[in-house]
């Protein structure tokens, strides 16, 4: 698996040719959104993920977190 990583353009992380779709940024992660599933750790909770969407910290954009981290931080972190 080849993870290009460029934190001033997300949208270039291409896994395996496959383009994401970048979402806005939430508590400073974006989600990355794949045409398909792509393998890989989350650094978060440093399990195995296959996954569509990942998550990458913006201030460190080496870290992929998985969807379910992801949802948990941001739920931590938006709670109104
Ligand atoms: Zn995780």
């Amino acid at each position: 698996m080849n993870i290009n990583i460029n934190s001033t353009d997300l949208s270039q992380n291409t896994l395996d040719g496959d383009h994401p779709t970048v979402t806005k940024p939430r508590c400073g992660m974006v989600l990355l959104k794949y045409e398909r599933s792509h393998s890989f750790r989350c650094s978060n909770c440093n399990r195995d993920k296959v996954s569509k969407k990942i998550a990458i910290s913006q201030k460190n954009p080496t870290q992929l977190i998985c969807n379910a981290c992801y949802g948990y931080i941001i739920s931590r972190n938006e709670i109104k």
